[in-house]
């Protein structure tokens, strides 16, 4: 009788540094304390998969790793009122404000791998409208955080609404999600959209269907 061959489990670098597991838990109390908390948690992540921290093209990256999580991640260390600033002015009339596919790139919350696509946003103003390149600075606010797709929506919806106090707001995102393109169920074209839409009542049916129609492609 022929058994079975044992599938051997491979188990890589089982220990992981102490000095490098208590340097990536620290709280960071400065951006070099921060820097450093993300270097050392790729360090860990290099063990964990069995890499060589210390090979040539390696040694740099958790520097790197770590400078890009900052900026990738920066959306925490602002506000609406920064970002918005100077930037709302009186509006010259009622008519539909529409800014459309504005680029932005997140990080699901999920697996902490990238999704990006494009943001459309309109309203109606009451009297005050925002500035357009506010529009495309507040997506980035709520972007450069850890995301869900339907979250950052409705925050966008919500800040344009704090912003200017708009008659009604509406906003379409359409992305890919590196999480599904590379693992789990791996599709490559598939699309995700998600819409929120606030105070779409105060709205003529005509307005309301111009308001969807302008957050279309
Ligand atoms: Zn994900």
């Amino acid at each position: 009788m022929v058994s079975a061959p044992t599938k051997e489990k491979k188990y890589f670098a089982p220990e992981l540094p102490t000095e490098l597991l208590l340097a990536a838990n620290a709280p960071a109390r400065s951006h070099g304390e921060a820097l450093e908390a993300g270097q050392a948690a790729a360090r860990l992540v290099f063990h964990q998969i069995g890499e060589d921290p210390e090979r040539e093209g390696l040694r740099q990256t958790p520097e790197r790793f770590a400078k890009a999580i900052n900026d990738i991640c920066s959306g925490y260390t602002k506000t609406l009122a920064e970002v918005v600033g100077k930037g709302i002015f009186k509006a010259e009339g009622q008519g539909l404000v529409a800014v459309k596919r504005i680029e932005f790139f997140s990080l699901c919350e999920h697996h902490m791998l990238p999704f990006w696509g494009h943001v459309s946003v309109a309203y109606y103003p009451n009297e005050k409208i925002l500035g357009l390149s506010k529009v495309a600075r507040i997506v980035e606010l709520f972007a450069r955080r850890l995301q869900v797709q339907e979250r950052l929506t409705r925050e966008v919806a919500d800040a344009m609404a704090e912003a200017v106090l708009p008659k009604a707001v509406g906003v379409r995102i359409q992305a890919a999600h590196t999480c599904m393109m590379m693992r789990g169920v791996q599709k490559q074209a598939s699309e995700t959209v998600t819409e929120y839409f606030s105070q779409m009542e105060t709205l003529s049916a005509l307005e309301r269907e111009r308001l969807v129609c302008a957050l279309d492609g």
